[in-house]
């Protein structure tokens, strides 16, 4: 069988839960993967321990400080084994899934949803239509979240690999625009305006209702394009953040089809607009023709109540 290699996705410097489930699907197309994990720190490595991969191997770079696709493909590249490569499906992860392929010449096929055999299946065309491919060897692919069973035992040691002196170039320092809210691609619930919310500051009303239920904000285009105070970071689409969330609540979004390339995978989608006809409808599991303005305190109200 094939040697299948996890790169470990991290958040906030530490591995990530999703990780487990890059170490599922691995499992599918090959051998118990190695989880290689890029840090700066070794000790994040141990993060790794646990999760269902045959190895932990702490890859160590300065490199690793800063997100920087040529450096970071240089700096895996240089400790990672050969074999399958699988990685997450977060925009920074399918950049360095491609770099990766690239400096390997090896294939790479983005956004899996479904491992049978040798057959990996991704949606295409904003997810109207699905393709299955057939891989004849090692390639790099990336996986989404929310679709694998999270593996659990495997390596209780981790081997630490230093290659901080063979990188040409890092990125020193990234600042972030400042937000304690929790991320649309992390998260399992989902509340997303639109521009039918009418001003950026009637999202405080959607940051109410997330709060009640623990959920992340989201937005359509038109709400980041049409509003400053409302970051890209927030976007979810075609153009934005692919999102596969339990549930995904849509308040005051059309449903046009590069918003629905990004949430339409969504396990229950409730769609809240004035308009009956709204396209968003179709793709609903729980519909409610109001505007926000009637909708979102009941909701919120009942919500609450149910919470408390
Ligand atoms: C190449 C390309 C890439 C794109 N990528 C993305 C992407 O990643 N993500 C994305 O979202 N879009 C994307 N778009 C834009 C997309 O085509 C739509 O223009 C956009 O999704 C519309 O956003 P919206 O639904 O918020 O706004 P609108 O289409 O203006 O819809 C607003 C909705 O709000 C409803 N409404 C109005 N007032 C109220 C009220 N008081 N209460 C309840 N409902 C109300 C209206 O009935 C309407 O249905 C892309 C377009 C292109 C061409």
């Amino acid at each position: 069988m094939t040697d299948t290699i996890v790169i470990a996705e991290l958040h906030n410097n530490a591995v990530h839960p999703s990780t487990a489930e890059l170490v599922s699907a691995a499992a599918q197309l090959g051998n118990a993967p190695t989880i290689v994990v890029p840090c700066t720190d070794a000790a994040v490595a141990d993060g790794a321990l646990g999760l269902g991969g045959a190895a932990v191997i702490a890859a160590k770079s300065d490199a690793f400080q800063n997100y920087d696709a040529a450096g970071w493909a240089a700096a895996i590249d240089a400790v990672a084994p050969q074999g399958i490569i699988v990685t997450g499906a977060s925009p920074q992860s399918k950049d360095l899934a491609a770099r990766l392929a690239a400096r390997r010449s090896l294939s790479v096929v983005q956004d899996a949803v479904a491992i049978d055999g040798t057959n990996i299946t991704s949606p295409l065309y904003s997810g109207k239509a699905m393709q299955t491919v057939a891989i004849g060897g090692n390639v790099v692919v990336s996986v989404r979240s929310n679709i694998f069973p999270a593996a659990s035992g495997g390596a209780d040691a981790v081997s630490v690999v230093d290659t901080s002196g063979d990188i040409a170039t890092s990125v020193q320092e990234f600042m972030a625009r400042a937000s304690e809210r929790l991320d649309v691609a992390e998260a399992n619930i989902i509340v997303s305006g639109g521009r039918g919310m009418g001003s950026p500051d009637n999202f405080t009303h959607l940051e109410a209702l997330a709060d009640t239920i623990g959920a992340a904000v989201g937005a359509s285009r038109a709400a980041v394009d049409t509003w400053e105070a409302i970051p890209h970071s927030m976007q979810v689409g075609q153009t934005g953040k692919t999102v596969n969330p339990n549930l995904y609540i849509a308040v005051g979004i059309s449903g046009a089809i590069q918003h629905l390339a990004g949430m339409r995978s969504s396990k229950y989608i409730v769609a809240i607009n004035k308009d009956a006809d709204a396209p968003i409808f179709q793709h609903a599991d729980y519909g409610i023709v109001a505007t926000w303005e009637e909708a979102l305190p009941v909701l919120q109200a009942k919500l609450a109540s149910m919470m408390a």
